[in-house]
């Protein structure tokens, strides 16, 4: 998967990645050549059409993609919570979502409102069927590139409820696209759920609150990958340097990472692809500030990258670097 991942990126996605970056969505195209080559399997099992591959390999995967588009990959990259959820639900759901998510024809994007610390904003009601959702998932990627969100309320007794939720919108269902300067292409929007009812068969899990936040570490790895991806563009635009045995420590750093050391290997990851990003443009000179140039959009992809995904460790750490004094 690495050397089809090396190819998509070199031959599909790099060459369109400026115009995908300048466009309102990323194209179609693109999510249906990741489906048909297997991509929507990534973190699925071999017997469901998934890909059956490590943790490492696949952040490996993430990574060469990124490289290739950062806003492509953005939008793939959510799904995956999707086929974690449904290999491991119960044998209904899964016999009817497993297969289709790993082949791509069903494709998902996430609503974690419900899961984010402090009040809910998005609250699950238990209701005859199944449950009312209300509230706001504040960020959304993916929004009318995706058929199902993988959505996360909490009930009144502080459970994370995890449910399948057709993102169609509509009177209970609807979102407010948000306009960004990097990854614009991801179609990211705040969703708003007015009493929207979802049925007990596409409830994934009902997890006590604080075992969500404890699982919460272990789900941060793959997210790093996209940092060393864009990290590792600006290394191939640069040319050899020492940035290109950083970048291998990082990637060894994250792979091996137990959850009490992620935070500081991912904020090590957005920080180098920071620092890659800004000797890209000091490399390239003027130019770079050329609205057509790679440089200025891997820049502002870096900056995305200090904050997507952040967790309050990796912020501490992150900032802790980025404001250190540096003779
Ligand atoms: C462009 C963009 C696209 C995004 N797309 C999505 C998406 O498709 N779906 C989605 O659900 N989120 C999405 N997010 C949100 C993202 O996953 C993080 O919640 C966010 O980047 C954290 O930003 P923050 O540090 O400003 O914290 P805030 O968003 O203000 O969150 C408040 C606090 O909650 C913590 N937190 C955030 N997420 C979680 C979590 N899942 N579990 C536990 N604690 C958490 C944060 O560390 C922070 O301390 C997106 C964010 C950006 C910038």
């Amino acid at each position: 998967m690495q050397d089809q991942a090396r190819r998509i990126a070199a031959d599909v996605l790099f060459p369109a990645a400026m115009d995908t970056d300048a466009g309102d969505r990323v194209p179609a195209s693109h999510l249906d050549l990741l489906a048909a080559e297997g991509f929507y399997g990534l973190a699925g099992p071999p017997a469901e059409a998934g890909a059956g591959i490590d943790a490492a390999a696949a952040c490996r995967v993430i990574e060469i993609l990124a490289g290739g588009c950062l806003a492509t990959t953005f939008v793939w990259l959510q799904h995956h919570s999707a086929v974690r959820a449904a290999s491991a639900a119960g044998t209904r759901l899964r016999e009817e979502w497993l297969g289709p998510l790993c082949r791509g024809v069903r494709r998902c994007g996430i609503a974690l409102g419900g899961a984010l610390p402090g009040p809910p904003l998005l609250r699950a009601r238990p209701v005859a069927g199944g449950y009312l959702l209300d509230g706001t998932s504040p960020w959304v990627t993916g929004w009318g590139l995706v058929d199902t969100l993988y959505t996360a309320a909490r009930d009144e007794r502080d459970n994370v409820v995890t449910a399948l939720v057709s993102a169609t919108p509509g009177t209970t269902l609807s979102a407010e696209p948000l306009r960004m300067v990097a990854v614009n292409a991801s179609c990211t929007a705040a969703v708003r759920f007015d009493g929207h009812f979802v049925t007990g068969d596409r409830v994934t899990a009902v997890l006590p609150y604080r075992e969500w936040l404890a699982r919460d570490a272990m789900n941060l790895r793959a997210n790093g990958s996209l940092a060393l991806g864009v990290a590792g563009r600006c290394c191939a635009l640069i040319g050899p340097s020492p940035l290109d045995g950083e970048l291998a420590m990082r990637r060894a750093a994250l792979d091996a990472a137990a959850p009490a050391q992620m935070a500081a290997a991912r904020a090590a990851a957005s920080d180098l692809a920071m620092r890659a990003a800004a000797a890209l443009v000091t490399v390239q000179g003027s130019r770079a500030i050329l609205a057509g140039q790679h440089a200025q959009r891997l820049a502002r992809e870096a900056l995305f990258l200090l904050v997507f995904a952040s967790r309050p460790a990796i912020k501490e750490c992150l900032s802790g670097r980025l404001t250190r004094a540096v003779s």
